[in-house]
């Protein structure tokens, strides 16, 4: 069976590259992190010195990176993916990136003669765990027949969404209901809180009728156990909604409620809370109430 590269073994990256091993393919692996990569060794995966020597080794090539920065340097840089590449090589970037840079970098690649799809996933470590993740790939629709055998190893739905960046494009139009819906859900449940009516009782009363979101079921109950151990961190929230507003001047687009929302994450990252999940927006709103949302 073919070899396949994969480079960024972190949170998601790890259990997914566990998956495909799992499924029975040969796996070339690197991550700047030694600990990251042992733990694949010892599940059969064959460690390389650079990303230069997976591409060297593998035709198709898998990222799992934090950022555009980071992508850019692994695929462009030196000792870099692309001084590795023949003809045909296809590189399948997971990572959530902005979508600018996927279309830039799919222009370096195809210089080389190789190929690019971007196919940044949603559903978190979880769903990475389960093999259960969604794909929203963008690029040339022969790429993605090519990749979407070993992509469904991974995940549970892999869709096509248009051409290269239309992937990421897909995962920050996500990012963005998933931001606004939890800042509309803090705002509601402080209010009420503020009013002296029980949260949890309004949760219950709202999330059967058209208030009702998934977002509202994993969040709300979060916010009212005061739990907030990511899940998903502020941080990279503050990650994809900058990358957003990005993409959206790129075509002279306003993201007015987007703007406010991620000026809410920032103002908790200054008081050191950007490692919280998400949920943790909530404490923005309860700041300004000085209230906070506990059943009563
Ligand atoms: P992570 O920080 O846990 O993992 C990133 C890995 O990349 C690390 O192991 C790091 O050492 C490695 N890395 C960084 N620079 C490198 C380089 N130059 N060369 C080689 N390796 C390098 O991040 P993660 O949570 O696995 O997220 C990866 C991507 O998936 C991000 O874009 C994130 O937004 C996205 N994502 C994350 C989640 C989640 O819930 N964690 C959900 C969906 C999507």
């Amino acid at each position: 069976m073919m070899k396949i590269g994969f480079i960024g073994l972190g949170i998601m990256g790890k259990p997914m590259a566990l998956n495909l091993i799992k499924a029975g393919f040969s796996l070339c692996v690197y991550d700047i992190v030694p600990s990251a990569v042992k733990i694949l060794e010892d599940a059969g995966a064959e460690a390389a010195a650079s990303p230069r020597e997976v591409a060297e080794n593998c035709e198709l090539i898998l990222t799992m990176l934090p950022n555009s920065p980071h992508v850019k340097e692994v695929l462009l840089g030196e000792a870099g993916v692309l001084e590795g590449i023949r003809p045909g090589t296809l590189i399948v970037d997971m990572s959530s990136i902005d979508p600018t840079a996927s279309v830039e970098m799919e222009k370096e690649v195809a210089k080389r003669g190789g190929e690019m799809l971007d196919a940044p996933v949603s559903g978190g470590e979880p769903k990475a765990i389960d093999a259960t993740l969604s794909f929203m790939c963008g690029g040339k629709p022969e790429a993605f027949e090519r990749a979407k055998p070993i992509l469904e190893k991974m995940g549970a739905s892999v869709v096509l969404v248009g051409g290269i960046g239309s992937g990421n494009m897909a995962k920050l139009a996500n990012q963005i209901m998933v931001a606004c819906n939890i800042a509309a859900v803090s705002e509601a449940l402080v209010l009420a809180t503020k009013a002296g009516v029980d949260p949890e009782s309004v949760y219950h009363a709202v999330r059967g009728g058209l208030a009702g979101s998934t977002v509202l079921d994993a969040k709300a109950p979060m916010m009212l156990s005061r739990n907030f151990a990511p899940g998903f961190r502020i941080e990279l929230h503050i990650k994809d909604l900058t990358n957003a507003m990005n993409a959206a001047q790129a075509v002279a687009m306003e993201l007015p409620v987007t703007t406010l929302v991620l000026g809410m994450m920032k103002r908790l990252q200054k008081e050191g809370k950007e490692k919280l999940d998400h949920s943790a927006l909530v404490q923005y709103y309860e700041e300004i109430g000085n209230v906070e949302v506990r059943p009563l």
